[in-house]
């Protein structure tokens, strides 16, 4: 992949046609290291967020060698770009076919399921192996979550002990549990209040789990959706494990998606039209722009301007909605998007955090979604971790008032006052 040091740097350079992916892998090798620092147990990468190879190679070259997969596509994608990696088939929903090939071709040991049926192909597809990792999915409530995952799967806890019971008499080997308290989750204590679920699940059947497993949920910084520290949620599942009936040995696992990618890739799009307030761009809703259109999250965005003296555009800003590239008219996102006011086409917009469910998301809808990607040097537009250079997350009070209007990089002055007024 080229390497610039800056997105100004690649638009001074080469004024790029198509949308181009940013890729920080160096980003990634920091949240990869500090869940390996601070969390108390294993970490599994959910491929799903991002399944760029240089984001499986970054994060095996920095300690995170386990990784959550719910395909045979992600389990190749990691046996060819993180070889000899361990890997844990976490969707309770697979095919015999891939459950077989998962478990012959690839040594893939550990499967997850929340019903009798799905414990029952694995046991047959595997040929009734007695070296199986096998992790009940519980249907936790949780609060807190900008996106639930608990409709469509997990074991309601009163059906539980059963599967748990049958699930213990089935291995040799582990047995445990897993929840997702739901993505995005802006509350540490949802995590301990889901081991407390998962405790008395565990009690009420009568058995020993050998793995807890927290699953993901881990958030990170969007305009309007500043979490609290990443420290509080590792603190809070520390004071929940405490609080279990587990033994001596119990390991604990985390599954984290979007806290080890989100912070580490943006879009480059160019501006193709300016109709008022309304730009047209070249991503939208069926390229990187998922969650800006269906969720309506008003990422960051800086705007870059090409040509002989290329600079990065600042202030007076003005509030943008954004069109993507394709005919339909749901590839719309409504942002707001503050730019600054004389935005016209031909300019650069980077649109920042778009590293977990973004890239991962495109499509080739329409003759679209064709990106390129590239290595940048700069830093990302939020961070969890300590990593935003020029950017500060609002302090937490004011962001139900700042909901609307919200921006993690704006610049100072003139764009405050016409903040204000509005
Ligand atoms: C999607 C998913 C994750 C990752 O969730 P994040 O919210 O991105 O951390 C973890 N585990 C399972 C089973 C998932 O489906």
């Amino acid at each position: 992949m080229h390497t610039y040091h800056t997105p100004l740097d690649l638009v001074r350079e080469r004024s790029p046609e198509r949308p181009v992916a940013l890729a920080r892998p160096d980003v990634v090798a920091t949240a990869a290291r500090w869940f390996q620092d601070n969390f108390k147990g294993d970490v599994f990468y959910a491929v799903k967020a991002n399944p760029s190879p240089w984001v499986v190679e970054t994060l095996a070259g920095n300690g995170v060698n386990a990784f959550d997969v719910a395909s045979i596509p992600e389990v190749e994608l990691v046996a060819e770009h993180a070889p000899g990696a361990r890997m844990a088939f976490m969707h309770p929903v697979k095919s015999r076919a891939a459950i077989a090939k998962a478990y012959f071709d690839y040594g893939v040991k550990t499967f997850s399921f929340d019903t009798h049926e799905e414990l029952a192909k694995i046991l047959e597809a595997t040929g009734g192996a007695d070296d199986l990792s096998l992790i009940v999915r519980l249907a936790v409530s949780a609060d807190g979550a900008a996106y639930s995952l608990s409709g469509k799967f997990g074991v309601d806890l009163h059906e539980a002990p059963s599967l748990l019971l049958a699930a213990r008499r089935a291995t040799q080997d582990r047995m445990g549990v897993s929840f997702h308290v739901g993505s995005q989750c802006m509350r540490p204590t949802a995590f301990q209040a889901a081991m407390a679920q998962a405790s008395r699940a565990i009690v009420r059947a009568g058995v020993m789990v050998d793995v807890v497993d927290v699953g993901g949920g881990f958030p990170s910084v969007y305009p309007g959706m500043v979490p609290p520290q990443m420290s509080d949620y590792v603190d809070s599942i520390q004071r929940g494990f405490a609080d279990m009936m587990v033994h001596e040995d119990t390991e604990l696992w985390c599954e984290p998606g979007r806290a080890l990618v989100a912070e580490a890739q943006s879009i480059l799009t160019k501006v193709e039209l300016r109709k008022g307030e309304a730009l047209y761009l070249n991503d939208g809703s069926y390229g990187s722009l998922f969650d800006a259109a269906h969720a309506k999250w008003p990422f960051p965005v800086k705007l870059y301007r090409g040509g002989a003296e290329a600079q990065e555009v600042e202030g007076p800003l003005k509030p943008f909605r954004f069109y993507g590239p394709t005919c339909d008219s749901l590839d719309h996102m409504p942002g707001p998007f503050w730019l600054p006011e004389d935005v016209r086409e031909g300019d650069y917009v980077e649109i920042g955090m778009l590293g977990a469910y973004g890239v991962a998301m495109n499509t080739r809808f329409n003759g679209y979604g064709d990106a390129e990607t590239v290595v940048v040097g700069d830093a990302p537009m939020a961070s969890m971790f300590g990593l935003a250079g020029r950017t500060i997350p609002l302090p937490r009070e004011r962001q139900e008032e700042e909901r609307k209007v919200v921006r993690l990089s704006r610049p100072k002055g003139a764009a405050g006052k016409k903040r204000r007024k509005r």
